[in-house]
């Protein structure tokens, strides 16, 4: 069998410990339910990493031996240390998958690898969203419908603070009008980046097969193929060179 595609799932998991309601719908936290959806595929190794372990789960061990890492982070992005998103940032720029979910659009590493502001509009009152595929032959959209149905989400709309993203694989559209470009992929350095938008904590949409689908397929297209370190180096020459006077 080929070699398994190593996953780290990290989130912050504060919210599933402060409210009762979210407790309810992630009662181990959103990365325990993303890690038992990726674990259904044989082809995947599954751990998970939490703010408020040592350096956040994230040691360069953990992300030496990551393929690709899932980030989820809302309340606490400014408790991430500057040091370990570096260090994520560094990693997939050497060659790591990385996949930002929902409100990671304002996370260090996010921000770090766009290099833009990545601010968005929001409204939370529980409308309908319509995940419109509109790049189906993308390796992340493989097995997704025309579109997926959320029948109740957290509105994010535009304009999303992004660099133009290297694909648009779905763009959402909101009960309330707006609309979103919420699939989107880039690559920095040997990385690939996805980030996917919807995922509020307050309604149960990792929960949702299609949701899982499209993290699975994204895992499988951001895992890592090469490493590279990235490091300016003096080398000697291939060829014999003859000195000019
Ligand atoms: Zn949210």
């Amino acid at each position: 069998m080929a070699k398994k595609i190593k996953v780290t799932v990290w989130n912050e998991f504060r919210h599933e410990r402060k409210t009762e309601a979210i407790a309810k719908i992630y009662p181990d936290g959103i990365h325990m339910a993303i890690a038992r959806a990726l674990r259904a595929n044989p082809d995947m190794e599954v751990g998970t990493a939490t703010l408020d372990e040592p350096e956040h789960g994230l040691s360069q061990a953990v992300l030496d031996a990551t393929d690709v890492l899932l980030w989820w982070g809302h309340m606490a992005h400014g408790e991430v240390s500057d040091e370990i998103a570096a260090r994520v940032q560094n990693r997939v720029l050497e060659g790591m998958g990385l996949i930002v979910l929902h409100s990671g659009h304002f996370s260090k590493p996010f921000k770090r690898l766009m290099g833009t502001a990545c601010t968005l509009m929001w409204r939370e009152v529980g409308e309908k969203e319509r995940v419109w595929t509109i790049d189906p032959s993308h390796p992340i959209a493989e097995g997704i419908g025309p579109y997926i149905d959320i029948p109740h989400t957290e509105m994010y709309g535009e304009r999303f603070d992004i660099p133009t993203p290297d694909q648009v694989v779905f763009i959402s559209w909101y009960e309330g009008g707006e609309v979103f470009r919420s699939g989107c992929t880039f690559e920095r350095g040997m990385g690939r980046v996805f980030y996917f938008a919807p995922g509020h904590e307050t309604f149960p949409i990792y929960h949702q097969a299609e949701i899982q689908k499209v993290l699975t397929n994204a895992a499988r297209w951001a895992a890592a193929r090469v490493r590279l370190p990235q490091a300016c180096r003096m080398v000697p020459a291939i060829e014999k060179i003859t000195p000019r006077d």
